[in-house]
């Protein structure tokens, strides 16, 4: 009859509204839900940007820092001795830091908390490394010169964001220790253990903060001296070497004029290798040598040499993340956001931008996954076919770091599908509002 039907009719109707009801509100749970997930990143994201603008301030600091050195030195600032004479002390400064047993030993091992001393011990620890590894005994090193020279070493460092002292520390205690665990006072001869201890302190001598790519393309006047030919390298070895030519800061002062050459060549060698435009062709070169690898071989050791400095200068990656690491910033390193940020300044300056570096192409963890996986890994993996003793102590925590930047990835595109989600969520509650008023008519 009628009424039967009107009456089924509504029946369905009303079911037909639990079940919108019902779906809608299932929709809801899952934008709350998604939406939480969203205000957590957001508020991940808003510490991002509390690092990102203390970088800012120390890159504005640096930025006038070079303005004034600019005013100051003209073209070869590093032949202006009145800088470092006038930092240089006669006498040795640092307080006598007595460095504990326990220090001594945590020192010799990559899982060394280097985030955690002042200049002071830092300075006591490098004096410590060259007295332990008997180069102030072998070769009649005056310990005073040693002081001397490393305070001079510091002074000569900028206060800049990355390239600073400390990063001189992290690298040559990573070469200390890398000398320990792989026992390479028992292959390599002393001056070889001098080469690499005394190039990694002075690597990064005078870093003004920027890259090459930068030096170059702003046509600055390293990048002019240096004929665009690794500027920056080629300035860390003349400062080193401007530093040894005072004599009360030569630590090489007791070698022969042929000896001290063949340092000073040994040492140009491996601070030149780390230039990361050179790094394709070093890792060739001693992948050739590896399988068949010749201790005698003066070529071999040194392309071992420049294999190792190299390690030891991104050896960031290696330290453990427990060790409390500043320049860590959300699973971001800052040398890494250095770069972009000298990214957006070439950028700001009309200046080419290389692909990798660019802010908007790449995201974060993207660099720090390609960084990791075919740069890093590749690299300490082929060191690792002469030394098998740092794979549990270097490469393995790169592997999990790789895992991890995996992981963060992984959330980055999700939350990429989640906002897609959301303009899909917005167009289906209105396509329910409208079906409902259909119904209310
Ligand atoms: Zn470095």
């Amino acid at each position: 009859t009628d009424k039967e039907e009107l009456f089924q009719n509504v029946l369905t109707q009303v079911a037909e509204q639990f079940s919108r009801a019902f779906k809608i509100n299932e929709l809801k749970t899952e934008v709350t839900n998604r939406l939480t997930m969203l205000e957590k990143r957001v508020e991940l994201e808003g510490m991002k940007v509390v690092e990102i603008e203390k970088c800012r301030s120390d890159i504005k600091k640096l930025r006038e820092e070079m303005a004034s050195r600019n005013n100051r030195l003209v073209m070869c600032h590093f032949l202006d001795d009145n800088k470092m004479l006038t930092l240089r002390r006669d006498v040795p400064s640092y307080p006598k830091y007595h460095l504990s047993q326990e220090t001594m030993e945590a020192l010799r091992k990559p899982t060394f908390n280097v985030w955690q001393w002042e200049p002071n011990e830092m300075l006591s620890c490098l004096e410590h490394m060259y007295h332990d590894l008997d180069l102030v005994r072998d070769f009649n090193m005056n310990p005073v010169t040693l002081k001397r020279w490393l305070l001079c070493i510091h002074d000569n460092y900028r206060m800049n964001p990355f390239h600073n002292f400390r990063h001189c520390f992290c690298v040559t205690q990573m070469m200390y220790s890398m000398i320990c665990l792989c026992g390479l006072q028992e292959t390599f001869n002393q001056v070889d253990i001098l080469v690499l201890m005394t190039a990694a302190v002075c690597h990064d001598l005078d870093h003004p903060g920027y890259n090459n790519t930068y030096q170059i393309n702003a046509r600055t006047d390293l990048a002019v001296r240096y004929n665009d030919i690794s500027p920056l390298e080629n300035h860390h070895c003349a400062v080193a070497f401007q530093i040894l030519s005072q004599p009360d800061c030569n630590i090489l002062s007791t070698f022969d004029p042929e000896s001290f050459q063949h340092i000073r060549q040994g040492i140009i060698t491996l601070i030149l290798a780390t230039d990361m435009a050179r790094h394709g062709e070093i890792l060739d070169s001693f992948r050739h040598k590896v399988d068949s690898f010749d201790f005698t071989d003066e070529e071999h050791v040194t392309c071992l040499k420049t294999m190792l400095i190299k390690c030891c200068d991104v050896s960031n990656e290696v330290r453990p993340m427990e060790v409390a690491d500043p320049y860590r910033i959300h699973g971001f390193r800052q040398d890494r956001l250095l770069w972009l940020m000298s990214s957006d300044r070439e950028k700001a300056e009309g200046l080419p931008v290389a692909p990798f570096m660019d802010r908007e192409k790449v995201t974060k963890p993207t660099a720090q996954i390609g960084f990791i996986k075919f740069v890093l890994i590749p690299m300490f993996e082929t060191v690792m076919k002469l030394f098998p003793q740092i794979e549990e102590v270097m490469v393995q925590p790169l592997r999990e770091s790789r895992d991890r930047y995996e992981e963060l990835k992984q959330i980055d595109d999700a939350m990429t599908e989640v906002k897609s989600y959301f303009s899909h969520a917005a167009q289906s509650s209105r396509k329910y509002s409208s079906a409902a008023k259909h119904l209310d008519n």
